[in-house]
């Protein structure tokens, strides 16, 4: 169902909000934040000295970067793909009540402001469609599932969540919390779709498989009316990768794969009209990609949204 309001700025309603978004051909993407996360260089990137940061800082601080902490700000988000049938939400960050032990500053959380955030462009959880995973890390899968009287049940009833197969059948062999709360309680109520290789979910939505941050890690293309853009999950977290696609990144499960991923990437979409849509960039965290010597850098969209 396409929400009844659409409160974009300038819509003349006063009792509309200003949820914004991006038009794109027939499709609409649309962004629900969930929290800014602060993390330190050092637990994201293997070896990436301060040295070759500093010659970026006029463009990455403070937004991108606390040069003085030392430390990288990362949205938590999803994109909401509109189509004229569907509501297609991608990645679903955390989570609330997550019992996640090993990450402190998210166990047993509460992230609710993600739902007035969801609420806010006219969606509730009965209005999504499908639920699509990039991959099925921690902050990229939270909200599939919702804790209801002691038991994970599915966040969003009407929807079909589509899964790779390879990720899962991953994370099905190396359980942990992450695959029992926000994953298995899915599975079980027969509300997963398992797909391989590169799928088309429909005519505007491609499932494109790009392994290396894990075993089944995929980008999601948009495409309608010759304009495409593409949801990159977890091949980048910080716009210091645009110019180093090479550094190690700590939480690749294939660190090789995953740098080569991001170095094709790069070389793919330089120079292009496609839109280049990020979970963790500062926001807005979508922009393109363009070409700086031997390098890259990214242009954050002009649109505010
Ligand atoms: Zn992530």
């Amino acid at each position: 169902m396409i929400c009844e309001y659409i409160g974009d700025r300038g819509s003349g309603d006063p009792g509309a909000k200003l949820m914004k978004y991006r038009q794109l051909g027939d499709v609409r993407l649309r962004r629900v934040v969930e929290s800014i996360l602060t993390s330190p260089v050092s637990e994201m990137f293997e070896d990436a000295p301060r040295e070759l940061w500093e010659p970026h800082f006029s463009w990455l601080c403070p937004d991108a970067l606390d040069k003085d902490s030392w430390q990288i700000h990362m949205p938590m988000q999803s994109y909401i793909v509109q189509t004229p049938h569907h509501n297609i939400l991608v990645d679903t960050c955390v989570g609330s009540d997550k019992r996640l032990p090993l990450r402190p500053h998210w166990d047993r959380a509460d992230h609710s402001a993600y739902v007035r955030a969801l609420n806010a462009h006219g969606l509730r959880f009965e209005d999504i469609d499908y639920v699509m995973c990039t991959h099925l890390h921690t902050d990229h899968c939270g909200w599939n599932t919702r804790l209801v009287d002691g038991s994970w049940v599915p966040t969003f009833p009407n929807a079909r969540y589509i899964f790779s197969r390879t990720e899962y059948e991953y994370w099905k062999k190396n359980p942990t919390a992450v695959y029992e709360q926000n994953v298995l309680p899915i599975v079980e109520r027969g509300l997963a779709d398992m797909v391989l290789g590169s799928f088309d979910l429909n005519e505007f939505v491609n499932v494109e498989p790009m392994p290396g941050h894990t075993p089944g890690h995929c980008c999601i293309n948009v495409r309608s009316k010759h304009e495409h853009a593409v949801i990159t999950g977890d091949l980048l977290h910080s716009p210091i990768q645009c110019v180093y696609p090479e550094w190690r990144n700590v939480w690749d499960w294939d660190k090789p794969q995953g740098a080569a991923a991001r170095v094709s990437f790069m070389e793919r979409y330089a120079e292009t009209d496609s839109l280049i849509c990020t979970i963790h960039f500062p926001l807005p965290s979508v922009g393109k990609l363009r070409r700086a010597g031997k390098s890259f850098r990214f242009r954050f969209d002009e649109h505010d949204w």
